[in-house]
Formats: C-alpha cells, sequence, structure tokens
C-alpha cells in the first residue's frame, strides 16, 4: 500500500539534536537515527523525509557520514548558528564545508541561538516595532524587537555566505507573524523552518517534527500517514 505522504505528494522532515550517547532530552543515538532511515526506506519514504540537525553541534558530523554512507537518498540538512561556529562542541566552517562536498545542505539557525518571537502563557506575542538594529541582548529571554529580528535573519545570511541555501531554521521553533513577514519584506529567505509538525508541501514555512529518544524508529511511518497528527514538543 503507498503510504499517505507519497499519495500526497508531500514530503515530512525530521529534527535531531545531539546525535551522542548523552543522557539529555534531545540527544539521541547514531543507532536510533540509522534505525528511523531503515524503517523509512522500508517504507518507501526515505527520499520524501529529509533529516535535520540543528545547533551545528560536533556530533552532526560523524552522524550525517553515516547517513551518506549507508542512506545516501536520504537529504541530509544541517542548521548552523553563527556565534557558535568554531567553538568547543561545536562545527567548524572548514567542517561545514567538508560536509557541504558530501552532499549535505547547510541552513542558517541565527546569528546567536535566540527565540525570534517570544510567548506568554503559550501564545506568541507581536513583535515591538522599535529597536536598534544590532545583535540581542545576552542576557535572560529577551523579546526581540522587529530590527533586532532582522538582524537575526541579515547577518545569518550574509556570515553563511555561499554555504547555505536560502532556508532559515528558527532557534526554538519560536516565530510570530511578525517575524514571518519582516524575512518576507527583506527578502532574506525563501524558506522559514519551524518546529511543529505537518506534511510539507512545499510552503514558504517549512514544518518538522522533533524527534527524541522517546519515540521508537518503528512509530515514525506511521505518525509521517497523518497531515497533523500533533505539534511536536518543543
Ligand atoms: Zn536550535
Amino acid at each position: 500500500m503507498t503510504h499517505p505522504l507519497l499519495l500526497a505528494g508531500a514530503r515530512a522532515n525530521l529534527v535531531f539534536h545531539d546525535v551522542s550517547e548523552s543522557r539529555s532530552r534531545y540527544a539521541v543515538t547514531s543507532g536510533l537515527v540509522l534505525e528511523i532511515a531503515e524503517r523509512l526506506r522500508e517504507s518507501g519514504l526515505s527520499q520524501s523525509v529529509r533529516f535535520y540537525l540543528d545547533d551545528g553541534l560536533a556530533s552532526a558530523l560523524p552522524a550525517a557520514a553515516l547517513l551518506r554512507d549507508h542512506y545516501p537518498e536520504v537529504e541530509v540538512v544541517v542548521a548552523l548558528t553563527v556565534s557558535t561556529i568554531g567553538r568547543k562542541g561545536y562545527l567548524s566552517l572548514t567542517e561545514a564545508r567538508e560536509m557541504c562536498s558530501w552532499g549535505v545542505a547547510i541552513a542558517g539557525h541565527g546569528y546567536q541561538h535566540v527565540r525570534l518571537a517570544s510567548y506568554r502563557d503559550g501564545i506568541a506575542c507581536p513583535t515591538p516595532h522599535e529597536g536598534e538594529y544590532g545583535p540581542a541582548p545576552s542576557t535572560g529571554d529577551p523579546q526581540l524587537s522587529s530590527n533586532e529580528v532582522l538582524y537575526q535573519l541579515i547577518e545569518t545570511r550574509d556570515a553563511l555566505q555561499g554555504l547555505t541555501r536560502s532556508e532559515f531554521v528558527l532557534p526554538y521553533g519560536a516565530y510570530n507573524r511578525d517575524v514571518l513577514s519582516i524575512n518576507e519584506r527583506h527578502q532574506v529567505f525563501d524558506t522559514v523552518s519551524s518546529s511543529d509538525y505537518g506534511w510539507d508541501l512545499g510552503g514558504e514555512l517549512r514544518p518538522r517534527l522533533l524527534v527524541t529518544r522517546d519515540i521508537a524508529a518503528g512509530e515514525i511511518p506511521a505518525l509521517l500517514a497523518s497531515p497533523s497528527p500533533r505539534s511536536a514538543p518543543r
């Protein structure tokens, strides 16, 4: 039976963070990543699902290498935050370029790893219009002004020029309507990727499913059978 995702002509996107044996909630083992790729291949879905490795962690390099070796049909995207490139535990620019040469795509993931929109009681607040063009305050959980949002978009694009395709992965999946319209108005990125699950029908706002180690590999093809089974946990 053809999987509903294929019948719909849609794609799906899975998000991983640290691929390691760490006990942190967002860490998954490379064994789980490969098993998910295998289950997707068995379901005929591996060409229709992208694997994102967020945050530019050093562990993305061996994970991407394994995927390229064993599942070359799976599109792999690494999302880099400019301010952490080359820091301890993170990918360097040289490593990112090497991964590009293997066919890995690079997306921007902020100049800093900050929320582009704030939330109150689970609802995204509008972006304040005042503010100077500059980086986000480095303390607390700041509410960015429209010019600070623009800074995150433009400086990410410019710092990664020649390396990235035109895609911005929202840190923490956080956004509001203002963030999307700032990006559109200034034509910074073609695609903005969230952490809300849904089928990817090629729109400007790209849905993605957050994968934690609580998900069993065998569950994934069934999860992707529904256009929007639930919002992925943040
Ligand atoms: Zn992130």
